[in-house]
């Protein structure tokens, strides 16, 4: 897996991206969460459920199916904002489908473990992408304080951290430009 914060800045970066608006920051965080959600299978992981399977660490929890279901659930946060702060169905959606299946992709991008069961449960092989350059996260808390942990956060940062600024700081740009353009009254 990439590490925990990996995911979640990812996450909270869609959020931003897709609900720019600042009263929608609640889904930023919404959206780092469903983003390191699919790690709970590391719980099985601990309890002896064999990895190749299909409870298994990357199993079904990463498969794009989990993240439909974690879309369609979180649609019910929705309800817990008033009325007129409430996001898009659509856009809120499709947020929090991205950032939980984005968790998969990030770990098919990882130099170790097994792939990523993305079409799980109809079809169980696992799968990497072509491009796997972040360092794989150890399993567990205490093996992530390590000097393997600090190699794992170093690399998160420059394939993790440095796109999703990237990304921002685009989004601020056209923002910026938007605002230059606009008649004045
Ligand atoms: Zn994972």
């Amino acid at each position: 897996m990439a590490s925990a914060f990996g995911h979640a800045a990812l996450g909270a970066t869609l959020g931003k991206l897709l609900l720019p608006n600042q009263l929608h920051r609640r889904y930023w965080l919404a959206a780092a969460c469903c983003a390191a959600l699919p790690d709970l299978d590391a719980l099985g992981y601990k309890l002896g459920v064999p990895y190749a399977s299909l409870w298994g660490h990357r199993g079904i929890t990463h498969s794009l199916l989990a993240a439909a279901l974690v879309a369609a659930l979180g649609l019910a946060s929705r309800l817990l904002s008033q009325p007129d702060r409430r996001p898009p169905v659509g856009r809120l959606a499709l947020l929090l489908f991205l950032a939980t299946a984005s968790h998969g992709l990030l770990d098919a991008m990882t130099t170790g473990g097994l792939g990523v069961a993305f079409f799980s449960p109809w079809d169980q092989e696992r799968y990497f992408l072509g491009l796997r350059p972040i360092q794989v996260s150890p399993i567990g808390i205490k093996a992530f304080f390590s000097s393997q942990g600090l190699r794992v956060m170093a690399s998160e940062c420059l394939w993790i951290g440095v796109p999703c600024l990237l990304a921002l700081a685009l989004q601020r740009l056209g923002h910026r430009n938007e605002a230059d353009q606009r008649p004045y009254a």
